[in-house]
């Protein structure tokens, strides 16, 4: 199997091509065509995996098709990532699978200075990739438009709610649309694990590789 057989934008492709990335992932494999698709996913995958990717290309694509006709920034897409590293990996990821696309993700993080973060999202973004508590303060200060969210990202989710971040992200979920396509990633699973999952997903298709 091929990234062409997955039937991504050809300007991806190329980037691919460019990164050198031959075959795609399992979970890859697995979790593009849902994405693509528009379904709502649950997915256990560990680090290392290719997982970002498997959430990443989709995005990019679809930002590929719909930037024909709309030439306005928007955040459509939301990544909550437990940690600050993980956040930044994230971001690092999206800016090289989209190397010379136009497409723009900004990155907010708790710890450090919220001034550069504003000025960034104030430019306009496709993809902002946070850490929860960071988004809350950015909604509550109006800072942020989540009106446009058209797909919510919940990487490694275990590690979100063994951090305590359970309250922070319900209060984000309360701002974001109904209407929207969310990925929930997880290494693992508990009983808490699944019942936010059951909260938040809408008959998700299961991954596990
Ligand atoms: P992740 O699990 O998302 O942290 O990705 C692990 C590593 O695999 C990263 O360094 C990616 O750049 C790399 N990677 C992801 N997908 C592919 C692929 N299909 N082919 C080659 N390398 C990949």
């Amino acid at each position: 199997m091929s990234f062409a057989s997955l039937s991504l934008h050809s300007d991806l492709l190329a980037v691919l091509a460019s990164l050198n990335y031959q075959t795609p992932t399992p979970i890859q494999l697995e979790a593009i065509p849902d994405v693509l698709a528009g379904h709502d996913v649950l997915a256990g995958a560990q680090t290392g995996t290719g997982k970002t990717a498997a959430f990443a290309l989709p995005v990019i694509h679809r930002y590929l098709i719909q930037n024909a006709e709309n030439d306005q920034k928007a955040i459509r897409t939301l990544v909550l990532t437990p940690t600050r590293e993980l956040a930044q990996q994230v971001h690092q990821s999206f800016v090289k699978y989209s190397e010379g696309l136009g497409f723009s993700s900004v990155v907010a993080y708790g710890g450090a200075s919220i001034n550069p973060q504003i000025d960034a999202l104030n430019k306009g973004c496709d993809v902002l990739v946070a850490t929860p508590g960071r988004l809350l303060e950015l909604a509550m200060k109006e800072l942020i438009d989540l009106s446009a969210i058209e797909t919510l990202v919940l990487d490694e989710a275990d590690r979100m709610l063994d951090m305590g971040f359970i309250n922070d992200i319900n209060r984000i979920l309360k701002r974001l649309p109904e209407s929207r396509q969310t990925l929930f990633f997880s290494a693992t699973f508990n009983d808490e694990v699944f019942a936010l999952s059951k909260t938040i997903l809408k008959n998700p298709k299961l991954i596990e590789v």
